[in-house]
C-alpha cells in the first residue's frame, strides 16, 4: 500500500531501517533488529578541510557536505540517547575536534542531528530471504552508507536474475531462526 494506493508486485524488498523488526512482525518473521540512537554535529565550514574520516580518541570527525566538520563518538551517543541536551552534547564534540585538529577551534556548532541507526540483533548486516517467505527480501545493516551501493546489487541480482552471492552466506536474515531454536 502507498500514498499513492495499492501497486502489486511479484517480489518485494524490505529496507525500511530502524522499522523493520516493527514492520517484519505482523508478518510472522520475528529478525531482531533494535534502535539506535546517535547524534552528529555539524560544524561552521573550515578553512583547512578535513579529507578523511578521522578515528581519534573519544571523537570520529569527517567532512560534512556543508564545508564543515561531521563529529560523533560513541559515548555521546549514549548521552543523547538518555535525552542529554543536544546543544550541550554538539559543544562536548566541538571541545574534543579542537583537540585533535587544532582548525576546529575557530569553528562553531552550526547543526546537530539526531538520527535513530538500525542495529541488527548480532551488531552484523541482515540480507536476504524473509524466512517464511519465497518472495520478499530484506535488507537491515548499520553500515548502510557504506555497504549500500554492494548490498543493493547483490540483493537485485538474487531477485531479478535468481543469482544468490556467496557472500552474503554469513548474512542470511535465518541465522537467527537458528539461533533461536538453539536457545
Ligand atoms: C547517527 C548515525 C550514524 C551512522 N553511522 C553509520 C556508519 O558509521 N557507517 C555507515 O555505513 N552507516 C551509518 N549510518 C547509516 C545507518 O546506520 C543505516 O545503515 C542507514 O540509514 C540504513 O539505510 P536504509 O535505507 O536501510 O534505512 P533508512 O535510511 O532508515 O530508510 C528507511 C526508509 O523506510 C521508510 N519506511 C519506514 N517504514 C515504512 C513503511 N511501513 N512503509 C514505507 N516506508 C517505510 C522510512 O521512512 C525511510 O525512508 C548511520 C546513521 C546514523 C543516523
Amino acid at each position: 500500500m502507498t500514498d499513492h494506493g495499492e501497486l502489486a508486485a511479484q517480489s518485494v524488498l524490505v529496507c525500511v531501517g530502524p522499522s523493520t523488526q516493527a514492520f517484519l512482525e505482523p508478518l510472522g518473521a520475528v529478525i531482531p533488529v533494535d534502535r539506535v540512537p546517535g547524534l552528529l554535529a555539524v560544524t561552521s565550514p573550515t578553512s583547512a578541510p578535513l579529507r578523511r574520516v578521522v578515528h581519534a580518541p573519544g571523537l570520529h570527525l569527517r567532512p560534512d557536505a556543508t564545508g564543515g566538520l561531521l563529529l560523533g563518538a560513541e559515548d555521546v551517543d549514549t548521552l543523547a540517547s538518555n535525552s542529554g541536551s543536544p546543544v550541550a552534547l554538539g559543544e562536548l564534540l566541538l571541545e574534543r575536534a579542537a583537540r585533535v585538529f587544532p582548525v576546529a577551534r575557530q569553528l562553531k556548532v552550526a547543526d546537530r542531528r539526531i538520527g535513530v541507526r538500525p542495529m541488527p540483533g548480532d551488531r552484523h548486516t541482515i540480507a536476504g530471504r524473509i524466512p517464511g517467505f519465497t518472495n520478499a527480501w530484506m535488507i537491515a545493516t548499520h553500515s548502510g552508507i557504506t555497504l549500500g551501493p554492494l548490498l543493493g546489487r547483490l540483493v537485485a541480482d538474487e531477485i531479478v536474475r535468481a543469482a544468490p552471492s556467496p557472500v552474503l552466506a554469513p548474512f542470511r536474515p535465518d541465522r537467527f531462526l537458528t539461533s533461536a531454536a538453539t536457545a
